[in-house]
């Protein structure tokens, strides 16, 4: 037991018991090396606690435990209405911890605590639950050939997943990953983020009650070079799924080609939105708020590229800026007020401060934001929220994903002009349009290069529907029916029912 779990109270006054291992087999244990990270709460730079970082040789470890488990018939073989209800009980054992969850995701991320309950932990039991529904409605085909040859297909689990997950949504990430991949029978190694290492850990507490069998979910903190790599390039792995950035993601395509990895990347992304002269304004500018402000601006799929078209420029600029001033309140993340906390860690803190130089020495025009917000405490890594306009296309942070509550506000003149635009781009992960024309809004909606497409909205996600990205934004999709197909194998059985040869 001894410095597998730490006692500490939240912020908020919450007392719990944080586990600090990595969750191997049903069990916390101590890495071999016994190296730790330490995580820092971000709204006021204090360390929170060290938690046990996995090297090559727990990983090892880890990925045996997968593969044990995915040989034993007690999981890949189980009847799959029983492994559906493994998974219900999991979800509604998160649902009973959902405070002391949210509590922990605020702490350590610093996104505000009624976001996390309500937000983050609804996406994450929504999820489970709805992979839990299908556990028992996954099915092959029976294919009509001749009537000499019976052939149909077996819908297969891969084997052993790796799943690699980030800082910005670390339990719902874990769940859009848990979630096809178990109701399938797989087995899976998940790593978090070294940013924000406690709710997942937290969540493996879940794990043996829910009754998955030991070695089917296994959870491993630590450094992306060093376990994140391990894992990729593991040649007991049969999968890897991750989300993170375009940079990371091309490091772990290369990793997983030494034994041809199955892989689900979702990367990074610059994506446009786009507002017509004949859209509702006020949808637009509110839309266009959540779209990038909403999780600090640190959301893979935010809407950071704002392209207005010129006849409504001048007045969607003004009442966006109104609206963001008024709406996006920075603020203790454990205040019900506050709609945007911290960013995650100091590095991503200083990396939005550079964009707003690298912004104000390119010449664009900064009309709100641009600096540290210091109100809070005096500490924590707070930014004001900060939008650009003027902003022309060879600009760097009209091109580079910033991650951060900071956006960039462009004009067009046309409608082919604000598609090319929109595509000028090697990103394509999402897009959002505002016209209320159907007629163009669904031709547009064609014409963009994105995996998602948002008419009238933005970043309107839904756990029934598929999410992913184009271009450098990723490759094969999460979530709804699609999200199944990255978890299962069809292989197809020729049946000889005659006496042909
Ligand atoms: P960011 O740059 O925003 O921190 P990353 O893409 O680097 O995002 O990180 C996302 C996830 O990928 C994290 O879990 C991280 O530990 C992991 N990771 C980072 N580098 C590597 C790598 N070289 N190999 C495998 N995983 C990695």
């Amino acid at each position: 037991m001894s410095d597998l779990f730490v006692e500490l109270t939240a912020p908020n006054g919450r007392k719990y018991s944080q586990p600090r291992g990595l969750f191997i087999n049903n069990e916390f244990v101590a890495s071999k090396s016994g190296e730790t990270i330490s995580s820092v709460n971000p709204a006021d730079e204090e360390e929170i606690c060290t938690v046990y970082a996995a090297g090559a040789e727990d990983v090892d470890i880890a990925v045996a435990a997968a593969r044990k488990a995915f040989k034993d018939p007690s999981w890949r073989d189980l009847d799959s209405t029983v492994r559906g209800d493994v998974l219900y009980k999991f979800a509604q054992l998160i649902e009973e911890n959902k405070e002391i969850l949210a509590t922990i995701e605020t702490w350590d991320n610093g996104k505000p605590y009624l976001v996390s309950l309500n937000d983050d932990i609804g996406e994450v039991t929504s999820t489970i639950k709805y992979y839990a529904g299908y556990a028992n409605k996954i099915h092959g085909q029976v294919i009509n050939t001749s009537p000499a040859k019976l052939a149909y297909t077996l819908r297969e689990p891969l084997g052993v997943c790796a799943q690699i997950i980030p800082w910005n949504f670390p339990l719902a990430m874990a769940a859009w990953k848990l979630g096809p991949a178990l109701c399938t029978g797989n087995t899976v190694v998940l790593k978090a983020a070294e940013q924000t290492p406690l709710s997942v850990l937290y969540l493996a507490t879940l794990i043996k009650e829910a009754g998955f069998p030991p070695g089917v979910v296994n959870i491993l903190n630590g450094e992306g070079r060093k376990a994140g790599a391990a894992l990729a390039q593991h040649m007991d792995v049969d999968k890897i799924a991750f989300t993170g950035s375009t940079v990371t993601g091309k490091e772990i395509m290369k990793m997983a080609a030494v034994n041809m990895k199955n892989i689900t990347l979702e990367t990074g992304g610059k994506s446009p939105l786009v507002v017509f002269d004949d859209a509702d304004l006020d949808q637009a500018v509110k839309w266009a708020h959540i779209g990038i402000m909403y999780n600090q601006g640190q959301v893979c799929s935010a809407t950071s590229r704002i392209l207005v078209q010129e006849a409504v420029y001048d007045k969607f600029v003004a009442e966006f800026k109104d609206h963001v001033l008024e709406t996006s309140v920075v603020g203790d993340p454990f205040k019900d007020e506050s709609y945007q906390g911290p960013q995650v860690t100091k590095a991503q803190f200083e990396r939005v401060k550079a964009y707003i130089e690298t912004g104000k020495s390119e010449g664009a025009t900064l009309i709100a934001g641009g600096e540290p917000h210091k109100n809070v405490s005096g500490k924590g890594f707070f930014i004001a929220p900060t939008i650009f306009t003027d902003v022309t296309d060879h600009m760097q942070i009209y091109r580079e994903e910033v991650f951060g509550p900071f956006v960039v506000i462009s004009s067009f003149k046309t409608e082919e002009e604000a598609v090319e635009r929109a595509n000028d781009t090697s990103y394509g992960l999402g897009a959002a349009l505002f016209t209320e024309n159907i007629t163009k809004a669904h031709r547009v909606a064609r014409h963009i290069e994105a995996g998602m497409v948002w008419i009238n909205s933005s970043n309107d996600s839904d756990v029934r529907v598929p999410f992913g990205g184009v271009k450098q934004s990723g490759i094969g999709r999460e979530l709804g029916e699609a999200g199944l197909e990255a978890y299962t194998n069809q292989k197809a059985v020729h049946v000889n029912l005659g006496t042909r040869l």
